[in-house]
């Protein structure tokens, strides 16, 4: 199967992340964006982690279903958080024998409501030296990056050195959502000062509803500039002119990316399909 390191050696890719849904009627959509989606030939398609319990095998099934059903390349997310290192490696193993060759190692959040959250495996750089051994090369494995700085660490500067050592394990880094392309760049450029030239890939959230970005970015850590929330207020009210605008804000910030020389654009798409069908319409995206 396509392996994502060499697919980025080759030229710029354009990616979409999707979630294991929880009922049939979130299955039936989900399957509705990626019928819409496939058309695209995007280089890949990412497959989220849940946070704990039953949600978790759906991850499995979905990347096993898009290898079967479709043509497109799947990467599986994993996350460390509330699984022993003995259980990430029978999951690892699991996808190496499925054929799966591309994986995503995170180290997760707690769960809500759950004060017993532990990690076997504490950071993320540990889970990727497990898909390293466990995968012997078969693998082509993904961190996660957050260009305003994880929001857990003591200081920018400190979550740079972490995320340059995290990204010279890997094979490509894959960033959180963000609004100002001059964090990107940034992130960038503190990288590479710290010699590290791994690519990485910003990930863009076409905005579709205020209140639910709002609620994503207090979460996450990354910021809505004021200037982007006060031009969502004018027109929250109207749904159709919310989506309007988040298509052009999403184009407009993936221009400037590209001009910044990103290796792809990573889009999520909540699974739904129309935001990112436009934008990708919009920008002209062919990819490798
Ligand atoms: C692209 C992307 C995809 C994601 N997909 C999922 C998903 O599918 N499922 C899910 O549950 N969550 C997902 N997340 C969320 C992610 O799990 C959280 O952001 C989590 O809090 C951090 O994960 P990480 O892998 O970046 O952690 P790490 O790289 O381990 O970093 C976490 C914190 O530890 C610090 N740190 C790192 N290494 C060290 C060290 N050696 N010593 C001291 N401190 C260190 C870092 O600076 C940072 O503050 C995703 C995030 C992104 C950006």
């Amino acid at each position: 199967m396509t392996r994502i390191d060499d697919l980025l050696a080759r030229g710029r890719t354009t990616s979409f992340e999707l979630f294991p849904p929880g009922t049939d009627e979130g299955e039936k959509i989900l399957w509705r964006a990626i019928d819409e989606l496939e058309p695209l030939s995007p280089s890949f398609v990412s497959v989220t982690y849940g946070a704990g319990g039953s949600t978790r095998d759906r991850t499995h099934r979905l990347v096993a279903d898009l290898l079967r059903r479709t043509t497109l390349t799947p990467m599986a997310h994993l996350t460390s958080v509330n699984h022993t290192r003995d259980e990430l490696a029978t999951i690892l193993e699991r996808y190496r024998d499925a054929g799966v060759t591309n994986v995503m190692c995170l180290r997760g959040d707690p769960p809500k409501d759950d004060p017993d959250a532990f990690w076997e495996l504490e950071h993320a750089t540990d889970l990727v030296q497990l898909a390293r051994e466990v995968g012997d090369g078969a693998f082509a494995v993904g961190v996660a990056a957050h260009p305003e700085g994880h929001p857990l660490a003591p200081d920018l500067a400190t979550d740079r050195d972490h995320l340059a050592r995290k990204l010279e394990l890997a094979d490509f880094g894959v960033t959180q959502f963000f609004f100002r392309a001059s964090d990107y760049r940034d992130m960038v450029a503190d990288l590479a000062a710290r010699g590290c030239t791994t690519p990485v890939l910003p990930g863009i959230m076409p905005i579709t509803n205020v209140r639910q970005i709002v609620r994503f970015a207090e979460l996450s850590g990354a910021e809505v500039p004021a200037e982007l929330v006060a031009r969502l207020r004018e027109v929250e009210d109207d749904p159709a002119a919310v989506r309007r605008l988040g298509v052009e804000v999403a184009t407009d910030l993936c221009r400037e990316l590209l001009d910044a020389g990103a290796p792809g654009l990573h889009f999520y798409t909540l699974n739904r399909s129309s935001a990112t069908r436009e934008i990708h319409a919009n920008l002209g995206l062919t990819a490798v």
